[in-house]
């Protein structure tokens, strides 16, 4: 009888190790970068909670997240771009979290009641070095000017990230001027718009472009590239950082928020607070080349260095999303496809 307890309580004590070894978080992830796996896998030694990763692209996701209703496994849903963000938290897909620690640490700018910005990157404008002058391309209204007819190259106008900067140009110029903009841009075009950010640095490096805008974390993967006529093509991009004359650049985000169903929300808050701890945040600047959210941490990248300090538009973030409808709109009136 006695004998026959104690193996009761034993396999009760495996039973309770096993639960306790195979804590899940559920991570629907719109974020593709490689350099994401060691952020993740430092997150399971520090709590011994795994992640198991549902990588898929944001729409999809966001559908999937809909369509299993209350019974889907998602815990948490990153991606990147604060339009998508705002996207997944208008159609009810985040539970508000109440974090002190997440409250201090993230600016309020950068996060809403349910979604907090982990990481941001700047949309800067490029420009050939031996083609057009810095000061000619000092803000973004600037790229409206006729001076730079025929030298402007751009991906697709509906690329979220052009969606969210005009949204900030809404906001800031209003939607009249920047239609008007937006015309100014299509007739400075030097070909219809294609490609990704990437394509765009290369084209402005080879003339075939005098003028773009990218991603701030494009620019630093080249100009850390381990391939010596990737450096070198750098050489021939110049950076501006556009409007420090008045409210600054415009930052876009990666970002989460704990999903409405999740069944696992602890683990889930856990896991977002670890992504505002200073390693994390080293992670993202270090690894991917965006700046981190919480101000004191300390990074260690030299691109990031290398293209310096600048004053970024602190336009709240969550703000953007009622303006890209909009954004979109007003493109296709332009005809900025
Ligand atoms: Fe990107």
């Amino acid at each position: 009888m006695k004998k026959n307890l104690v193996l009761i309580v034993l396999a009760m004590a495996a039973a309770f190790a096993a639960e306790a070894q195979e804590k899940v978080l559920n991570l629907y992830s719109a974020r593709h970068y490689q350099t994401d796996e060691r952020l993740y896998e430092n997150f399971t030694k520090q709590t011994g909670i795994k992640i198991n990763r549902i990588d898929g692209k944001e729409d999809e996701l966001m559908e999937r997240i809909r369509n299993e209703g209350a019974n889907s496994p998602a815990d948490v849903f990153i991606t990147v771009d604060a339009a998508r963000l705002a996207n997944a938290e208008a159609l009810g897909l985040f539970a508000p979290v109440k974090s002190k620690l997440l409250e201090s640490r993230i600016p309020a700018h950068l996060h809403t009641d349910s979604w907090f910005a982990f990481s941001t990157r700047a949309r800067v404008i490029i420009y050939n070095r031996s083609a057009v002058k810095a000061e000619d391309v000092a803000t973004y209204e600037s790229l409206a000017d006729p001076k730079l007819k025929g030298k402007l190259c751009s991906r697709s106008g509906s690329h979220p990230y052009n969606l969210s900067l005009v949204a900030s140009l809404i906001a800031h110029d209003g939607e009249a001027k920047t239609e008007e903009w937006a015309r100014g841009v299509v007739a400075n075009f030097a070909r219809a718009p294609k490609g990704g950010d990437t394509d765009q640095i290369k084209s402005v490096a080879l003339g075939e472009c005098g003028v773009a805008v990218s991603n701030t974390y494009y620019l630093a993967r080249l100009i850390r590239s381990d391939k010596v006529d990737e450096r070198r093509m750098m050489e021939r991009v110049g950076i501006v950082w556009p409007n420090q004359a008045n409210r600054g650049t415009h930052i876009n985000i990666s970002g989460a928020g704990v999903v409405k169903t999740s069944k696992n929300v602890d683990a889930a808050v856990k896991f977002l607070e670890y992504l505002a701890s200073d390693e994390a945040q080293r992670y993202f600047a270090d690894g991917n080349n965006e700046w981190p959210v919480v101000a004191s941490v300390v990074t260690g990248n030299p691109a990031l260095e290398a293209m310096g300090k600048f004053k970024a538009d602190t336009l709240p973030i969550g703000s953007l999303a009622k303006n890209v409808v909009a954004a979109q709109k007003l493109l296709d009136r332009a005809g900025y496809r």
